[in-house]
Protein backbone atom coordinates (compact mmCIF):
# COMPACT_ATOMS: atom_id res chain seq x y z
CA UNK A 1 0.00 0.00 0.00
CA UNK A 2 2.75 2.49 0.56
CA UNK A 3 4.32 2.23 -2.52
CA UNK A 4 0.50 2.76 -4.06
CA UNK A 5 0.30 5.86 -1.78
CA UNK A 6 3.97 7.22 -2.92
CA UNK A 7 2.97 6.74 -6.33
CA UNK A 8 0.05 8.88 -6.29
CA UNK A 9 1.89 11.15 -4.38
CA UNK A 10 4.05 11.33 -6.83
CA UNK A 11 1.70 11.99 -9.36
CA UNK A 12 -0.22 14.10 -7.82
CA UNK A 13 3.14 16.98 -7.61
CA UNK A 14 3.85 16.39 -11.40
CA UNK A 15 0.36 17.41 -12.38
CA UNK A 16 0.82 20.48 -10.16
CA UNK A 17 3.82 21.32 -11.87
CA UNK A 18 2.10 20.35 -14.89
CA UNK A 19 -1.86 21.35 -14.90
CA UNK A 20 -2.08 21.99 -18.81
CA UNK A 21 -0.27 18.37 -20.04
CA UNK A 22 -3.48 16.29 -19.72
CA UNK A 23 -6.22 19.13 -21.63
CA UNK A 24 -3.82 20.17 -24.03
CA UNK A 25 -5.31 22.77 -26.80
CA UNK A 26 -4.31 20.24 -29.45
CA UNK A 27 -6.84 17.74 -27.66
CA UNK A 28 -9.54 20.06 -27.77
CA UNK A 29 -8.64 20.89 -31.86
CA UNK A 30 -9.38 16.88 -32.66
CA UNK A 31 -12.89 18.01 -32.32
CA UNK A 32 -13.07 19.04 -35.97
CA UNK A 33 -11.24 16.09 -37.25
CA UNK A 34 -12.45 14.39 -40.79
CA UNK A 35 -12.40 10.86 -41.73
CA UNK A 36 -9.12 11.77 -43.84
CA UNK A 37 -7.40 12.47 -40.71
CA UNK A 38 -8.70 9.74 -38.41
CA UNK A 39 -6.20 7.16 -38.56
CA UNK A 40 -5.24 4.74 -36.37
CA UNK A 41 -1.29 4.95 -35.26
CA UNK A 42 1.69 2.71 -36.06
CA UNK A 43 3.37 2.80 -32.97
CA UNK A 44 6.73 0.92 -32.52
CA UNK A 45 7.18 -0.53 -28.83
CA UNK A 46 10.27 -1.98 -28.96
CA UNK A 47 12.01 1.47 -27.23
CA UNK A 48 9.82 1.07 -24.25
CA UNK A 49 12.25 -1.79 -23.17
CA UNK A 50 15.39 0.23 -23.67
CA UNK A 51 17.80 1.77 -21.01
CA UNK A 52 17.23 5.04 -22.91
CA UNK A 53 14.79 7.47 -20.53
CA UNK A 54 14.48 9.54 -23.81
CA UNK A 55 13.05 6.85 -25.53
CA UNK A 56 10.77 5.03 -23.32
CA UNK A 57 8.99 8.66 -22.70
CA UNK A 58 8.20 9.00 -26.34
CA UNK A 59 6.40 5.68 -26.62
CA UNK A 60 4.76 6.58 -23.38
CA UNK A 61 3.78 9.63 -25.53
CA UNK A 62 2.71 8.52 -28.47
CA UNK A 63 0.24 5.97 -26.74
CA UNK A 64 -1.37 8.05 -24.56
CA UNK A 65 -1.60 10.47 -27.61
CA UNK A 66 -3.66 7.88 -29.63
CA UNK A 67 -5.35 6.62 -26.59
CA UNK A 68 -6.90 10.55 -26.10
CA UNK A 69 -7.23 11.22 -29.54
CA UNK A 70 -8.98 7.90 -31.25
CA UNK A 71 -8.60 4.79 -28.87
CA UNK A 72 -6.52 2.82 -30.70
CA UNK A 73 -3.48 1.69 -31.87
CA UNK A 74 -1.39 -0.61 -33.29
CA UNK A 75 1.79 -1.61 -32.08
CA UNK A 76 4.10 -3.18 -33.96
CA UNK A 77 7.49 -4.68 -31.86
CA UNK A 78 5.11 -6.00 -29.09
CA UNK A 79 7.59 -8.88 -28.58
CA UNK A 80 4.62 -11.68 -29.14
CA UNK A 81 6.81 -13.90 -31.48
CA UNK A 82 4.77 -14.27 -34.80
CA UNK A 83 5.10 -17.69 -35.24
CA UNK A 84 3.56 -17.99 -31.87
CA UNK A 85 1.04 -16.27 -32.77
CA UNK A 86 0.23 -18.28 -35.88
CA UNK A 87 0.10 -21.79 -33.62
CA UNK A 88 -2.76 -20.03 -31.71
CA UNK A 89 -4.63 -19.54 -34.94
CA UNK A 90 -3.53 -22.98 -35.51
CA UNK A 91 -4.98 -24.20 -32.51
CA UNK A 92 -8.22 -22.17 -32.77
CA UNK A 93 -8.74 -23.07 -36.69
CA UNK A 94 -8.66 -26.73 -35.46
CA UNK A 95 -10.92 -26.32 -32.32
CA UNK A 96 -13.56 -24.60 -34.18
CA UNK A 97 -13.82 -27.33 -36.82
CA UNK A 98 -14.19 -30.26 -33.76
CA UNK A 99 -18.26 -31.58 -34.21
CA UNK A 100 -20.78 -28.84 -33.14
CA UNK A 101 -21.37 -31.55 -30.14
CA UNK A 102 -18.54 -31.99 -28.67
CA UNK A 103 -18.58 -27.67 -29.20
CA UNK A 104 -21.86 -27.84 -27.03
CA UNK A 105 -20.71 -29.89 -24.13
CA UNK A 106 -18.41 -26.64 -23.02
CA UNK A 107 -21.38 -23.91 -23.31
CA UNK A 108 -21.00 -20.83 -21.79
CA UNK A 109 -23.07 -20.17 -19.15
CA UNK A 110 -22.98 -17.59 -16.48
CA UNK A 111 -21.22 -14.20 -16.80
CA UNK A 112 -19.46 -14.53 -13.71
CA UNK A 113 -17.26 -17.23 -15.07
CA UNK A 114 -17.51 -15.84 -18.62
CA UNK A 115 -16.07 -19.19 -19.68
CA UNK A 116 -16.48 -21.75 -22.52
CA UNK A 117 -17.86 -21.88 -26.11
CA UNK A 118 -20.72 -18.95 -27.45
CA UNK A 119 -22.80 -20.56 -30.84
CA UNK A 120 -23.76 -18.52 -33.46
CA UNK A 121 -26.18 -16.12 -32.66
CA UNK A 122 -25.97 -15.98 -28.73
CA UNK A 123 -24.49 -12.89 -28.06
CA UNK A 124 -25.06 -9.51 -29.64
CA UNK A 125 -22.58 -7.08 -28.64
CA UNK A 126 -24.19 -3.40 -29.17
CA UNK A 127 -23.56 -0.07 -27.54
CA UNK A 128 -26.76 -0.01 -26.10
CA UNK A 129 -26.86 -1.30 -21.96
CA UNK A 130 -30.92 -1.13 -22.13
CA UNK A 131 -31.92 -4.64 -21.13
CA UNK A 132 -35.20 -4.36 -23.86
CA UNK A 133 -33.25 -2.88 -26.67
CA UNK A 134 -30.59 -5.80 -26.26
CA UNK A 135 -33.27 -8.46 -26.30
CA UNK A 136 -34.69 -7.35 -29.27
CA UNK A 137 -31.80 -7.18 -31.24
CA UNK A 138 -30.95 -10.35 -30.57
CA UNK A 139 -34.09 -11.73 -31.81
CA UNK A 140 -34.19 -9.79 -34.94
CA UNK A 141 -29.92 -10.07 -36.28
CA UNK A 142 -28.28 -12.16 -34.05
CA UNK A 143 -24.38 -11.63 -34.75
CA UNK A 144 -22.97 -14.30 -37.03
CA UNK A 145 -20.27 -15.76 -35.36
CA UNK A 146 -18.88 -18.31 -32.86
CA UNK A 147 -16.23 -17.51 -30.07
CA UNK A 148 -14.39 -19.60 -27.23
CA UNK A 149 -14.02 -17.98 -23.73
CA UNK A 150 -11.33 -18.65 -21.58
CA UNK A 151 -10.46 -16.94 -17.63
CA UNK A 152 -7.97 -17.01 -15.26
CA UNK A 153 -6.90 -21.19 -15.28
CA UNK A 154 -6.10 -20.54 -11.22
CA UNK A 155 -9.21 -19.12 -10.14
CA UNK A 156 -10.77 -20.71 -7.02
CA UNK A 157 -13.89 -20.27 -8.05
CA UNK A 158 -14.70 -20.72 -11.55
CA UNK A 159 -13.12 -23.82 -14.12
CA UNK A 160 -12.12 -22.93 -18.25
CA UNK A 161 -14.10 -25.28 -20.18
CA UNK A 162 -11.44 -27.69 -21.91
CA UNK A 163 -11.66 -29.71 -24.82
CA UNK A 164 -10.38 -33.09 -23.63
CA UNK A 165 -6.75 -34.04 -24.77
CA UNK A 166 -8.42 -36.57 -27.04
CA UNK A 167 -9.84 -34.19 -29.61
CA UNK A 168 -7.24 -31.48 -28.68
CA UNK A 169 -3.96 -32.17 -27.36
CA UNK A 170 -2.51 -29.03 -27.80
CA UNK A 171 -4.82 -26.62 -27.25
CA UNK A 172 -5.20 -25.91 -23.75
CA UNK A 173 -1.28 -25.44 -22.99
CA UNK A 174 -0.78 -23.09 -26.58
CA UNK A 175 -4.12 -20.78 -25.03
CA UNK A 176 -2.30 -20.90 -21.40
CA UNK A 177 0.79 -19.65 -22.76
CA UNK A 178 -0.56 -17.46 -25.25
CA UNK A 179 -2.56 -16.37 -21.85
CA UNK A 180 0.40 -15.25 -19.81
CA UNK A 181 2.23 -13.72 -22.73
CA UNK A 182 -0.46 -11.69 -23.47
CA UNK A 183 -0.74 -10.83 -19.58
CA UNK A 184 3.03 -9.85 -19.39
CA UNK A 185 2.14 -7.61 -22.35
CA UNK A 186 -0.97 -5.79 -20.86
CA UNK A 187 1.36 -4.38 -18.03
CA UNK A 188 4.13 -3.14 -20.05
CA UNK A 189 1.08 -1.40 -21.80
CA UNK A 190 -0.27 -0.16 -18.32
CA UNK A 191 3.39 1.08 -17.45
CA UNK A 192 3.52 2.71 -20.65
CA UNK A 193 -0.07 4.63 -20.12
CA UNK A 194 1.49 5.55 -16.10
CA UNK A 195 4.56 6.69 -17.80
CA UNK A 196 2.58 9.04 -20.32
CA UNK A 197 0.63 10.39 -17.64
CA UNK A 198 3.01 11.61 -15.58
CA UNK A 199 2.12 8.89 -12.74
CA UNK A 200 5.04 6.35 -11.66
CA UNK A 201 5.80 4.19 -13.71
CA UNK A 202 4.96 0.97 -12.00
CA UNK A 203 1.51 2.44 -10.81
CA UNK A 204 -0.79 -0.11 -12.29
CA UNK A 205 1.04 -3.10 -11.32
CA UNK A 206 -0.09 -3.73 -7.93
CA UNK A 207 -3.24 -3.19 -9.67
CA UNK A 208 -3.39 -5.17 -12.81
CA UNK A 209 -1.44 -8.30 -11.57
CA UNK A 210 -3.83 -10.87 -10.79
CA UNK A 211 -4.16 -12.01 -14.57
CA UNK A 212 -7.85 -11.45 -14.47
CA UNK A 213 -8.56 -11.64 -18.23
CA UNK A 214 -10.31 -12.95 -20.89
CA UNK A 215 -8.59 -14.67 -24.27
CA UNK A 216 -11.92 -14.87 -26.43
CA UNK A 217 -11.40 -16.94 -29.80
CA UNK A 218 -13.64 -15.81 -32.65
CA UNK A 219 -14.34 -17.39 -35.93
CA UNK A 220 -16.98 -16.03 -38.38
CA UNK A 221 -17.95 -18.17 -40.89
CA UNK A 222 -18.33 -17.40 -44.56
CA UNK A 223 -21.67 -16.10 -45.04
CA UNK A 224 -23.91 -14.84 -47.45
CA UNK A 225 -22.80 -11.09 -48.11
CA UNK A 226 -26.79 -10.14 -48.71
CA UNK A 227 -27.33 -11.47 -45.11
CA UNK A 228 -24.69 -10.08 -43.82
CA UNK A 229 -25.69 -6.54 -45.57
CA UNK A 230 -29.25 -6.68 -44.34
CA UNK A 231 -29.95 -3.92 -42.24
CA UNK A 232 -29.34 -4.60 -38.85
CA UNK A 233 -26.94 -7.38 -39.37
CA UNK A 234 -23.35 -7.32 -38.72
CA UNK A 235 -20.65 -9.78 -37.89
CA UNK A 236 -20.08 -7.91 -34.94
CA UNK A 237 -22.66 -4.67 -34.04
CA UNK A 238 -21.13 -1.32 -33.09
CA UNK A 239 -19.88 -1.76 -29.33
CA UNK A 240 -17.53 -0.77 -26.94
CA UNK A 241 -15.12 -3.21 -24.94
CA UNK A 242 -15.67 -3.37 -20.99
CA UNK A 243 -12.28 -3.26 -19.47
CA UNK A 244 -8.58 -1.58 -19.07
CA UNK A 245 -7.61 -2.45 -23.12
CA UNK A 246 -7.99 -4.81 -25.62
CA UNK A 247 -5.64 -6.40 -27.78
CA UNK A 248 -6.47 -7.85 -31.32
CA UNK A 249 -4.56 -10.13 -33.57
CA UNK A 250 -6.36 -10.56 -36.91
CA UNK A 251 -6.25 -12.73 -39.69
CA UNK A 252 -5.62 -10.88 -43.23
CA UNK A 253 -9.26 -11.04 -43.70
CA UNK A 254 -10.01 -8.12 -42.48
CA UNK A 255 -13.52 -6.32 -41.78
CA UNK A 256 -12.82 -4.29 -38.36
CA UNK A 257 -14.15 -0.77 -38.13
CA UNK A 258 -13.70 1.90 -35.95
CA UNK A 259 -15.73 5.15 -35.41
CA UNK A 260 -14.59 8.24 -36.13
CA UNK A 261 -16.32 9.91 -33.14
CA UNK A 262 -16.51 13.56 -34.93
CA UNK A 263 -18.02 12.28 -37.89
CA UNK A 264 -20.18 8.83 -36.73
CA UNK A 265 -18.63 7.57 -39.66
CA UNK A 266 -16.63 3.70 -39.44
CA UNK A 267 -12.98 3.72 -41.16
CA UNK A 268 -11.50 1.09 -41.61
CA UNK A 269 -8.51 -1.03 -39.46
CA UNK A 270 -6.87 -2.90 -41.76
CA UNK A 271 -4.73 -5.39 -40.50
CA UNK A 272 -1.23 -4.90 -40.67
CA UNK A 273 0.48 -7.83 -40.40
CA UNK A 274 3.11 -8.37 -37.03
CA UNK A 275 1.05 -5.80 -35.48
CA UNK A 276 -1.20 -6.14 -32.44
CA UNK A 277 -4.66 -3.93 -32.72
CA UNK A 278 -4.77 -2.27 -28.84
CA UNK A 279 -8.24 -0.46 -27.98
CA UNK A 280 -9.02 1.54 -24.42
CA UNK A 281 -11.97 -0.34 -22.82
CA UNK A 282 -14.79 1.91 -21.19
CA UNK A 283 -13.28 0.79 -17.29
CA UNK A 284 -9.83 2.46 -18.31
CA UNK A 285 -11.99 5.43 -20.15
CA UNK A 286 -13.68 6.01 -16.81
CA UNK A 287 -10.41 5.61 -14.70
CA UNK A 288 -9.22 8.17 -17.01
CA UNK A 289 -12.23 10.51 -16.45
CA UNK A 290 -12.54 9.91 -20.21
CA UNK A 291 -9.46 11.82 -21.14
CA UNK A 292 -8.85 8.32 -22.96
CA UNK A 293 -11.77 7.58 -25.33
CA UNK A 294 -13.69 4.00 -25.56
CA UNK A 295 -14.07 4.30 -28.66
CA UNK A 296 -17.35 2.57 -30.98
CA UNK A 297 -16.40 -0.51 -33.29
CA UNK A 298 -17.87 -2.76 -35.46
CA UNK A 299 -17.09 -5.91 -37.63
CA UNK A 300 -18.56 -5.97 -40.61
CA UNK A 301 -18.71 -7.93 -44.28
CA UNK A 302 -14.92 -7.63 -45.92
CA UNK A 303 -13.98 -6.16 -48.62
CA UNK A 304 -12.32 -9.36 -50.11
CA UNK A 305 -15.07 -12.07 -51.44
CA UNK A 306 -15.46 -14.89 -52.78
CA UNK A 307 -17.45 -13.22 -55.66
CA UNK A 308 -18.51 -16.63 -57.83
CA UNK A 309 -19.96 -17.83 -54.07
CA UNK A 310 -21.69 -14.54 -52.85
CA UNK A 311 -20.11 -15.31 -49.75
CA UNK A 312 -17.74 -13.94 -47.65
CA UNK A 313 -14.49 -15.70 -46.98
CA UNK A 314 -14.55 -16.96 -43.11
CA UNK A 315 -12.34 -14.94 -40.58
CA UNK A 316 -10.96 -15.70 -37.68
CA UNK A 317 -9.60 -13.71 -35.16
CA UNK A 318 -8.05 -13.33 -31.45
CA UNK A 319 -9.18 -11.16 -28.84
CA UNK A 320 -8.01 -10.80 -25.44
CA UNK A 321 -9.47 -8.34 -22.94
CA UNK A 322 -7.11 -7.33 -20.97
CA UNK A 323 -8.40 -5.78 -17.14
CA UNK A 324 -7.55 -4.70 -13.63
CA UNK A 325 -7.65 -6.88 -10.90
CA UNK A 326 -11.24 -7.70 -10.09
CA UNK A 327 -10.51 -6.10 -6.33
CA UNK A 328 -9.45 -3.10 -7.86
CA UNK A 329 -11.04 -0.26 -7.05
CA UNK A 330 -11.56 2.08 -10.23
CA UNK A 331 -11.82 6.23 -9.15
CA UNK A 332 -10.09 9.25 -11.40
CA UNK A 333 -6.33 8.35 -11.83
CA UNK A 334 -4.26 10.96 -10.19
CA UNK A 335 -3.71 13.79 -12.46
CA UNK A 336 -7.05 13.42 -14.58
CA UNK A 337 -9.31 14.68 -12.91
CA UNK A 338 -9.55 18.27 -14.84
CA UNK A 339 -11.07 21.47 -14.31
CA UNK A 340 -14.56 19.83 -12.84
CA UNK A 341 -13.42 17.13 -10.91
CA UNK A 342 -14.31 12.91 -10.94
CA UNK A 343 -17.11 12.50 -13.39
CA UNK A 344 -18.19 9.06 -11.94
CA UNK A 345 -18.52 7.67 -8.66
CA UNK A 346 -15.83 4.49 -8.01
CA UNK A 347 -16.84 1.14 -8.79
CA UNK A 348 -15.45 -1.99 -8.23
CA UNK A 349 -13.80 -3.97 -11.22
CA UNK A 350 -15.78 -7.04 -10.43
CA UNK A 351 -19.01 -5.95 -9.92
CA UNK A 352 -18.62 -3.37 -13.12
CA UNK A 353 -17.37 -6.37 -15.45
CA UNK A 354 -20.23 -8.78 -13.81
CA UNK A 355 -23.19 -6.08 -14.50
CA UNK A 356 -21.70 -5.16 -18.32
CA UNK A 357 -21.79 -8.65 -19.34
CA UNK A 358 -24.87 -9.99 -17.68
CA UNK A 359 -26.47 -7.48 -20.31
CA UNK A 360 -24.57 -8.89 -23.31
CA UNK A 361 -25.85 -13.10 -23.14
CA UNK A 362 -28.82 -14.17 -22.51
CA1 LIG B 1 -14.30 -5.32 -29.30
Amino acid sequence: MSFVRSAMHNAACISRAHPSRLFSPNFRSLATVSDQHFRVPVIDFAPFWSDSEGMKKEVARQVVDAFKNIGFMYIKNHGVDEVFVQEVFHESDKFFALPQAVKDELAWKDPRANRGYVKQGRERVTDSTDPEVIKKLRETSPDVKESMEIGLETDPAWKNHWPSTGVAPDFRSTMLKFYDTCHTLHLDVLRSIAMGLGLNERFFDPLADQKCHTLRLLNYPPVSRKLLEKEGQARAGAHSDYGSITFVFQDDVGGLQVQNPHTKNFISATPIPGTIVVNVGDLLARWSNDIFRSTLHRVVSPTRSDAASGFTPRRQSIAFFCNPNWTTMVECLPGCEGLNGPKYPKVLTEDYLVQRLSQTYD
